[in-house]
């Protein structure tokens, strides 16, 4: 495959922008090799700068669920781009999304737009602090949440202590108000709870990881940090960046039957364009200014171009619930194609996999959290990237992210992915 151009772009790239991209994980470090630049995209296809064509399985890592350029989503920007970029005032479209959003998840109550989720997950524990008058959060071994300072920690050497700094700019101070707890493990939440007493003001996880690659939560850990919440008086934050709205049309939470007190969005409520929203109980959404004493703000908050383009979205996710279930559909077509592949070939590989997220680990361990994912063969999974690459499948460039299906894949796209999958499963192992 000729990419002569993408390592041009590369090299130039790395002379002006820090390791020659815009969000770490785009350089390829995890895979090796050189990036290949997007210049467009077409329903379920990308095509490089120098004219390749792939099968998208990332979709700008979950935002565009109808594929790309939907027409429908294209309209609706071009129609608000006649009447400027900009207001930095209200309009009418974010009530409308306001509203939208409130009745499509009925725990949120009330919701502020931002434009990214990392300003979401930042701003709900700012309130979920200013509400309850607490300073610690809990947040869970390889979720991620952006890069808020308070989000960039690891686990440290336990479940039971202070987490230390992920990133050198994070200072102790912040870390320290950060515990972390393994993924599914209800017994080490309960006893950070336990050793913290009256100072956890919230706790945030994604109610289906796609940070590690994707990873369930098992039978009862929902029910059980909800309950841990309530007998605590802690704010359940369930960051559904990634899972709201394309689980279910009501997200994660929707699909798991469990409330959350605050809920943070992003991606496909801005149908592509740069957005965020943090919502919940009216209860504690008071808090926020300028109603409540908790600042948070945005020039582009609200942004018209992007509003136009995320409520079109929602719209459609709204109106055609037919959607969702072509999206199990097509997961459980791609998923067990790659089974049937690893069973054939005398893998004992572990397939993730929810609705139209699923992640291939290249372990024989149940992946149930950040250990058992990093239980993995990297080196392996690299080869095998770069065999789907060069058969036209565009995946994410790490083992520990998520596929996100769009319903622009037909049953032909799925069986050439499925194709392409054995063929690069053998090819890495030979
Ligand atoms: N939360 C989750 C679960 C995410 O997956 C992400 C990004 O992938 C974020 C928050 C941060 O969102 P953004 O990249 O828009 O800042």
């Amino acid at each position: 495959m000729n990419i002569s151009t993408s390592q041009g772009l590369f090299e130039k790239a790395q002379k002006f922008i820090p390791g020659g991209v815009n969000s770490p994980v785009r350089a390829f470090r995890a895979v090796g090799g050189s990036p290949v630049f997007i210049k467009s995209a077409k329903g379920p296809y990308v095509y490089d700068e120098d004219g390749n064509e792939y099968i998208e399985l990332i979709n700008s890592w979950g935002p565009m669920i109808l594929g790309h350029a939907n027409e429908l989503i294209q309209e609706a920007v071009s129609d608000a781009i006649q009447h400027s970029f900009s207001f930095g005032a209200p309009t009418r479209r974010e009530v409308e999304m306001a509203e939208l959003i409130v009745s499509m998840m009925p725990s949120v109550e009330k919701v502020r737009m931002v434009n990214s989720g990392t300003e979401a997950t930042m701003s709900a524990i700012r309130v979920a602090r200013g509400f309850t008058g607490r300073d610690k959060i809990i947040k869970f071994e390889g979720c991620y949440h952006g890069h808020g300072d308070s989000f960039l920690i690891a686990a440290g050497s336990g479940a039971v202590t202070f987490g230390t700094p992920d990133s050198p700019g994070v200072t102790k101070g912040v870390a320290n108000d950060t515990l972390t707890a393994p993924y599914n493990d209800l017994a080490a939440v309960q006893q950070l709870v336990d050793a913290n007493k009256n100072h956890i003001a919230a706790l945030i996880l994604e109610p289906v990881v796609g940070n590690m690659g994707c990873v369930l939560p098992a039978a009862g850990f929902l029910e059980g940090l909800r309950k841990i919440c309530d007998e605590e008086g802690i704010v359940l934050i369930f960051d559904e960046v990634m899972t709201g709205f394309r689980l279910s049309k009501g997200g994660a939470q929707q699909r798991f039957g469990i409330t959350p007190d605050l809920t943070t969005l992003g991606k496909i409520i801005g149908g592509g364009m740069p957005v965020g929203a943090y919502g919940g109980k009216a209860e504690i959404m008071n808090w926020v200014s300028p109603l409540g004493p908790v600042y948070q703000a945005g020039t582009l908050s609200g942004n018209p171009i992007a509003m136009a383009a995320g409520l079109t979205m929602l719209n459609y996710l709204n109106d055609h619930p037919e959607v969702y279930s072509q999206l199990e559909t097509s997961g459980h077509r791609l998923t067990s194609g790659f089974s049937n592949s690893i069973a054939k070939l005398g893998l004992d590989y572990t397939i993730n996999h929810i609705g139209s997220m699923y992640t291939l680990f290249f372990t024989d361990q149940q992946v149930t959290d950040f250990p058992s994912a990093k239980s993995s063969d990297l080196v392996l999974f690299g080869k095998y990237f770069h065999e789907m690459l060069n058969r036209g499948i565009y995946m994410g460039p790490s083992q520990f992210e998520s596929m996100f299906l769009s319903t622009a894949l037909t049953d032909a796209h799925i069986d050439r992915v499925i194709e392409a999958n054995e063929e690069s499963l053998k090819a890495a192992l030979s």
